[in-house]
Parts: structure tokens; sequence; C-alpha cells
């Protein structure tokens, strides 16, 4: 029974999911040590609202599957990385649901302990610590600092993305660190960075508000973003416009005035076109583009290639809806842009998200209320983990690793010489692990790749591969099956730290339950690591960490976890103790070296796999409202994996009765990497032609079916395109 509030203690906190952030309270009843349920919270940004996940997948924390000891690999003989028939892609006729008696099994089942565990065994923390530590140092020794790689995680703090880069920058000497912004947003990243100098977003979601059109586009927000959605829905109702770009008729459609229903990997021509309409009319603002942007007659020349004409030729999209687009977009007083993962998950994703900037720049849309750049971030501190410097090119706050004087001034601050070089993605880790002279020990904090990168058959080769791999994480996932040492972590709801969500708000996670068993939680064993290889690490908490980060962090400065609040503050922020922080940047100037905005104009290209008649089918991955990401703590949430148990394939009613197939029938999706059994969803918001399989699903592993072919500059996955097949058990 749940007892009175009054008698609960309330801790205040964010909820770790998505990059909305959304404030919440967590109940806490101390006499069973568990949380009794969790309300939203007032804060600027979530306004006391909260999706399903935030507002009932807090349980994962009490899971009987968590990890509770360090455990160390014992049977040599045994081949690393999961086993079982599901992540072959060859699983058993049973419908998808994985049967068996292992520990702490649940509907949907996830990791079998009965065939996995016998292969570790328990370890204390001293005898775990020190084979970590000797083990990366003898590989460091052996094949210089180009043999260590670290992945960290968007699910972990800012205090702890700092510090975990610090260590593989200043233990290791490389810069081969990374985490999923790679698998997310590095494209929108690269092109912001290109052209306006900043990674971060140029005005919040709730900025909407202030638009009178906005572009939403490659983006579900119903089901990624579902608050921030709640903001869009809401200014429509209030007068602003939405044109909804998107190959998915997805519920934002329903609320949207416009839905251009790109064919998938189209993005450059459609926008190409409005951009080509938009000049046509004479709609651009000339004075901004004579004062704040540069390269302004190349676009021009590159965009009246593409009249509506040709554009729909290659996009689907009728030529007079985008006529009508753009003369609504450059006839409107004030426009946002936000996008999500079907912009920047192509091998074209830079150049989609430099069109959108470009279409923003040319119609003065960036500087003032209800106009701007807003990337929708994915992870609930995937902005965080990018500004504290938790990938290989950048320093914290996004500062080269490869400028000069920007190296020294780390070199004094960090005490050691660093790397000169730019390090390895994490696509690019996979691969090298492949070659001669290639990475050979990794870190693994927090992430999952064997789920979350594409066509994992190449993944396990590389895991399996390495010489020595720790995992540090909060399940043994199915990453951790390939470790040599797993480090039991805390959760989110067992440590204190800070956030920064999509609209660069830093705000404070605080501690609601003690870690299980020996679980630690993840700053300090980082340090222990550190002190292990040789580093004087002697932080006290959270707070140290941060205010050393904030030293370093100009876009940060005089945030300190004193004055962030119970709300948090955006930065940046000149006076925290009596402001919320700047909503709209680029107000005056953007942040490039002459303060212009770059504008890069960029030419269509096809997908790099297209359909043909072996696979005539265009696969996109992507997230459903009730998971996240590789389920590691969704699926472990009852009420979320009772809602959403299984995977199935979306498919278009037109293709699904082409191949004889019903709704809910077991059927086979196979590309040229792999293959998987699911059920069919007919689903009238796909396209004809065009399949739709979230990601979370161990037992149908969509990265079995995608490519890693990556975008040439921002080093992100094709994960929106590649071509498969779906076909009934029977022809299979
Ligand atoms: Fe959590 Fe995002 Fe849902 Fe808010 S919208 S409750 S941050 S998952």
């Amino acid at each position: 029974p749940i007892q009175p509030k009054e008698r609960l203690d309330a801790v205040d906190s964010v909820c770790p999911y998505c990059g909305v952030g959304c404030a919440l309270t967590y109940y806490v009843d101390r006499s069973r040590g568990a949380i009794a349920y969790a309300e939203g919270r007032d804060q600027p940004g979530s306004q006391s609202r909260l999706c399903v996940k935030g507002r009932y997948g807090w349980d994962y924390a009490a899971s009987p599957q968590r990890l509770t000891t360090p455990l160390i690999r014992v049977d040599a003989a045994y081949p690393k990385g999961p086993l079982s028939a599901d992540v072959r892609g060859d699983m058993a006729k049973d419908g998808g649901r994985r049967k068996g008696k292992g520990k702490g099994r649940r509907p949907g089942g996830l990791v079998d302990y009965d065939e996995v565990m016998p292969h570790f065994r328990e370890a204390t923390w001293e005898e775990a610590l020190d084979l970590v530590a000797r083990r990366l140092k003898e590989i460091h020794a052996k094949g210089g600092p180009g043999a260590i790689a670290g992945f960290g995680s968007a699910k972990c703090s800012n205090e702890e993305a700092y510090l975990f880069q610090k260590l593989i920058r200043t233990g290791f000497g490389t810069n081969n660190v990374d985490h999923c912004t790679r698998l997310c947003h590095a494209s929108s990243v690269a092109a912001l960075f290109e052209g306006v100098g900043s990674g971060a977003v140029s005005t919040t979601y709730g900025d909407v508000a202030n638009a009178e059109v906005v572009i939403i586009t490659g983006s579900n927000p119903t089901a990624n973003h579902p608050v921030a959605s709640s903001f869009f829905k809401q200014a429509r109702r209030r007068g602003t416009k939405i044109v909804y770009v998107d190959p998915r008729a997805s519920t934002v459609a329903e609320h949207a005035d416009y839905h251009c229903q790109v064919k998938p990997g189209t993005d450059v021509a459609f926008y190409n076109a409005i951009m080509h309409e938009v000049i046509r009319l004479g709609l651009i603002d000339r004075e901004f583009i004579a004062a704040r942007v540069s390269n302004y007659d190349e676009l021009a020349r590159t965009v009246a290639e593409y009249p509506p004409e040709r554009a729909a030729q290659i996009t689907g999209v009728d030529a007079d809806l985008i006529r009508e687009v753009a003369r609504v977009w450059g006839e409107a007083g004030s426009g946002v842009i936000y996008w999500g993962m079907g912009i920047s998950q192509h091998t074209t994703g830079t150049d989609n998200a430099r069109c959108l900037i470009a279409l923003c720049s040319i119609t003065g849309n960036v500087g003032r209320p209800g106009t701007g750049l807003h990337p929708l971030r994915g992870q609930n501190n995937v902005q965080g983990a990018s500004d504290a410097g938790l990938i290989p090119m950048f320093y914290p706050d996004y500062q080269g690793v490869d400028r000069d004087g920007t190296r020294e001034r780390f070199e004094r601050a960090w005490g050691t010489k660093l790397d000169p070089n730019r390090g390895l993605t994490v696509t690019e880790i996979i691969g090298s692990v492949l070659k001669p002279g290639g990475v050979r020990g990794m870190y693994m904090l927090g992430e999952n790749p064997f789920l979350s990168d594409p066509n994992i058959n190449k993944v396990r080769k590389a895991l399996s591969q390495l010489d020595f791999l720790v995992v540090q994480d909060i399940f043994l996932t199915e990453t951790a099956e390939f470790a040599d040492v797993v480090l039991p972590a805390s959760s989110y709801l067992e440590k204190d730290g800070s956030y920064t969500n999509t609209d660069r708000r830093v705000q404070l996670g605080r501690k609601v339950l003690d870690p299980p068993g020996q679980a630690r939680v993840d700053w300090e064993i980082v340090q222990d690591i550190a002190r292990r290889v040789g580093l004087d690490w002697n932080y006290s908490g959270p707070s140290e960490v941060f205010d050393e980060m904030v030293a370093l962090m100009p876009s940060y400065a005089n945030l300190r976890h004193e004055n962030l609040g119970l709300t948090g503050k955006l930065y940046p922020n000149a006076d925290p103790e009596h402001s919320d922080g700047t909503v709209v940047l680029f107000d005056e100037r953007f942040n490039t070296d002459d303060g212009l905005a770059h504008l890069v104009p960029a030419q269509w290209l096809p997908a790099k796999e297209l359909p043909d008649a072996e696979y005539p089918l265009v696969l996109n991955t992507g997230r459903l409202l009730e998971h996240w990401h590789t389920g590691s703590m969704t699926r472990r949430s009852y009420a979320l994996d009772t809602i959403s148990p299984e995977a199935e394939v979306y498919m278009h009613p037109k293709d699904a009765a082409d191949r004889g197939l019903a709704h809910g029938e077991l059927v086979q999706a196979r590309s040229r990497r792999g293959a998987i059994r699911l059920r069919v969803r007919i689903s009238h918001r796909e396209q004809l032609g065009n399949c739709f399989i979230p990601f979370h699903f161990r037992e149908a592993a969509a990265n079995l079916l995608t490519i890693d072919e990556i975008d040439p500059y921002g080093k992100i996955p094709e994960f929106k395109f590649c071509a498969i097949q779906v076909e009934s058990l029977g022809a299979a």
C-alpha cells in the first residue's frame, strides 16, 4: 500500500530519460527503501508535465538483475558476447518471447543469467580495479596511446563525463574518447559549429510560443520528446503554424498545418527547393544577409538548381505544397526549426543540417524571440556530456584538441602533455579494433554498443577481438557479456550530479536511494582507476568536479551547484543568482571567428544502399514512447515493458498485402547483414515502400540489419536508411 504523502520523503530531481529533462519529485517510502511514485515539478521547460517514462519508469533501479558485485571473466574458452539465438538473428520460432528460468526474469525477458554467469566469478573491488589498471597500462605500454579507447555515457552526469574524458586524455595520452552523440546528433553539431560556431541550440523548445511558424523535421516528438511535443501542440492552438516534414505520418502530422511526407533521404533536395522559392519570391532578409551572413551567393547558385518541380520528383512532395510552405515560412515574422535524428542519422546528415541553418539564416530567423535552430537532443545528458568534452575532437566547451593555444591551456590546467591529434569516434573505434595496430583495450562506461551501433555482427567481431574490455554499468548488458571485468555502478537514482538538457538548462539530479550491494557511484570508480594508473586525483565530490570543469568552460561561467536551485539555469548566464539564463543566442553576432553565419551549400546525394529486387523496402529505425535506447532501463520497468513488450515491424498496408502478411503475423526481416524475426504491425503512418523497426529489443535487434556507412563530417551512421526484405516465415 502507498503511504500518505506526508509520510513519504520527497526528493527533487530530474527525469533520467530524454533531453527534455523534466523536473520531477520522487516520493520515497523509507520504511521499504523504495520509490512510491513520481510527480512532475514546476520548471520553465516542463511546467510539472511528465510522460509515461518519467512517471512510471523508475523501478528498473530495484530490479533483481542489478549488478551488485564486481565480476571477472574466468572461462577464457567461453566465447565472448551474447550467445543466445535471439541476438544471433536466428531466434527460435516462439514469437520473440525468450524462454528460460534465468534469475530475475520478467515478461519479455532480457539476459539469460543462467547462461552467462558461470563464465564470470565475483571479485572484490580491490582485485577488480587492480586488474583493470594493470591490463590497461600493459596494453598502453605495448601498443601506445592509440591502443586505448573509452566510451563514456550521455546517461552519466556532467561531472562523470568530465572526469572520464580527463582520465582517457591524461592517463592514457589519447583523444580516443567518445559517446553516443556519435549515433545521435554529431552531424548536427558538425554543421552548427561550421555554420554558427556553437553546438548547442540557439533557442529553447518553449520559445515555440513566440514563433509565427515552426518547422518540425525528421522527428517524432510525441514518442521521443513527449513533453516538448506538448509545448508544440499547445502553441499551435494559440496560432503558431506547424510545418511537419517527415517520411512517417507520426501523430505530430495530425496537429500540423502542413505535412510534407518526403521520401527518406531526400531532405537536401526538399530544403534546397524551399530556399529556391524563398529567394524567387523575394522573401529573404536582405539586411540580415548583408550584415550577418557569409557565402550567400554560392548558396543561391546551388539552390537555383532545385526548382520545386525537380524537388518534387526527388522527394515525392507535391511542387505546389513546396511552394506553399516556402511562402508561409518566408512571409512569417518569426520561425524556429526543430529537428531530430531523421535529419542527422544519414550519410548526408551534416548536409541536411547545413540546409536548415541556411534556411533560417537567409530569412533572418536567428537571434530574436521565436526564431532559431534547435536540434532536439536525445539522451537526458547528451548535451552536457558533449559540453564536458566527451568527444574526440574537443576538450570541454568545444575547444579544439588540435588548436595549439587551447591545448597548452589544458596542459597547464591538467598538469600533463596532451595528444595533439583528434581521436577516433565511436564508429571509427569499432573499425579500428579489426585492423592491425588499432585499439586493443577499452573502458566502456554505461554504453551498450552491441545493441546501439549499426551492423552489430561487425560490433560483435570487434568486441570479441579486444585484448581487454572493462564495462562499468548497472546491468549485465549485451556489451558487458563481452567484458573481461564488469564493475557494478550506480543508477541515476543513486547519485548526485548535474545534467544539461536540450535547452542548455543545467539541473541537479539528487540521490534518492542507496546503490544495491557493493555497487558504487560512477565518479568514485573513475577516480579509483585514475589513481591506479598514476594520476593524483583527490576529488571530494561532484560539486568540486563541477567547479574545476566550469573554470575551463566559458559557456558555463558563473554556474555552481549552489546556484542551480530547484529549476536549474540556462547557460550562458551572467547572473545565476538573479536570472534563469539566456534563451535566445546570437542576437548580435554568431560564435564564429568573424561573427558571421557561414552558409555551406549542399547538393542532394542518394543514400548509400538503395532498394533493389532482392531488398525492395527501405528500413527506418528509431524509438517508441515507452522505451529508451537499448532498453536496459525501460525493459526492466514493469509498466513500460508491459505496455510495449516486443519489437514489431511497422509496414504500409499495401506492402503487407503484397507479401500476404497479416497484422500480428510473425515474419522475418532481413538485410545484407543479418536477419531478425518479429511481428508485423500494419500502420497507416508508414509510406509505401518503407518500414520502421524500433531498436530497443534484444530479441529482434534492428541493428543486425542496419548499415555502418557514415556521414563524412559528423561520422554518424545511416540508421535511417538501408534496404531490407520482409517475408512470411513460410517463405523465409
Ligand atoms: Fe522524461 Fe523526456 Fe518524458 Fe520528460 S518528456 S518525462 S524528460 S522522458
